[in-house]
């Protein structure tokens, strides 16, 4: 199988979430789609994803009228591209989401003629639970532990700024955040979005752990035995949770499991195929073989492309 991930415009080849091109669409700014940063390809990406990336913004897509960026949801300067080919219009989505999230606006449903789709979800058993109600879980948790310590685990980039600003906005809270989560914040800061936060090792983080406080901390340390250390370490009750759409499918080992995802679940992936009016379909990355045939069993033409990148298989991918 064909697993390069690329389009070609005006004789120019330019890779998908694919490092292999010397011209790299980066669709957002999460480790499994950043190699082209890595390997200092030219990159096209929005403005946020160089911020967050900590590079200098460049405009190689300015040059080229036939692509277009558009908003993809997901997390902060996540996009995805169109062009206008000799086939007709082509669009490829990267991850993506159908609704608003704290810190970035809904993926726009691109009208093309070829859509490349991710694939994570497109499958009838992956069915995330009503977002408000998720949300309104996870208040309850905070405000019933608000005499505990609480620790949510999160992927450091995308996910903990989207806790931070829940924090912020549902509970009235500033949580303590590790080093790589707060310079992550600081990118977000400097795109316009405003963070309430206390940044791990500062004087003010050693005040607000001196009373029940909560703090976002990467998924991969988050687990009963992470919370029972911390525990003895602060004499007080250690709440641990998780936020992720892996939730709805997976068990971890923590108090609290809400799956709050930032990625279109089945019934958002066949929306976004029925409404794009695509008459081809390409199934990518993640789940792409399943994703096909199943699109295919209902009448769709679709196809696979295998993976460009790392399978999303972890909770600190998502
Ligand atoms: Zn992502």
């Amino acid at each position: 199988m064909d697993t390069l991930h690329s389009l070609s415009v005006d004789g120019i080849r330019i890779g998908l979430d694919d490092a292999s091109s010397e011209i790299c669409f980066v669709s957002h700014a999460h480790s499994d789609h950043t190699e082209a940063f890595r390997k200092n390809r030219k990159i096209i990406a929005s403005e946020e994803t160089f911020v967050i990336m900590g590079r200098e913004p460049q405009a190689h897509h300015l040059s080229m009228p036939s692509l277009k960026l558009h908003p993809a949801g997901h997390m902060l300067g996540a996009r995805q591209i169109s062009a206008d080919t000799e086939g007709g219009k082509f669009a490829y989505t990267g991850d993506f989401a159908l609704h608003d999230s704290f810190t970035a606006p809904a993926a726009e449903i691109i009208k093309c003629d070829a859509l490349m789709i991710d694939s994570t979800y497109c499958l009838p058993s992956y069915r995330f639970p009503n977002r408000a109600s998720v949300l309104r879980q996870m208040r309850g948790f905070v405000k019933e532990n608000e005499e505990s310590i609480i620790v949510f685990g999160a992927y450091i980039r995308g996910k903990a700024q989207e806790l931070v600003r829940f924090l912020n906005d549902e509970c009235y809270l500033a949580p303590v955040v590790n080093a790589p989560a707060a310079k992550i914040c600081s990118h977000y800061e400097k795109c316009g979005v405003k963070l309430d936060y206390v940044a791990a090792g500062t004087p003010e983080a050693e005040e607000a752990m001196r009373h029940p406080f909560v703090a976002i901390m990467p998924s991969s340390m988050v687990n009963f035995q992470f919370g029972s250390s911390l525990s003895d370490a602060y004499g007080r009750e250690v709440k641990t949770a998780v936020a992720t759409g892996w939730a709805t499918v997976s068990k971890f080992p923590v108090d609290g499991a809400f799956p709050l995802s930032d990625h279109a679940d089945f019934k958002d992936t066949m929306r976004y195929i029925y409404e794009s009016g695509a008459s081809k379909v390409i199934c990518a990355n993640s789940n792409s073989e399943n994703a096909a045939e199943y699109l295919r069993s209902i009448g769709i033409n679709a196809v696979a492309k295998g993976m460009a990148r790392p399978a999303q298989t972890t909770l600190a991918e998502c």
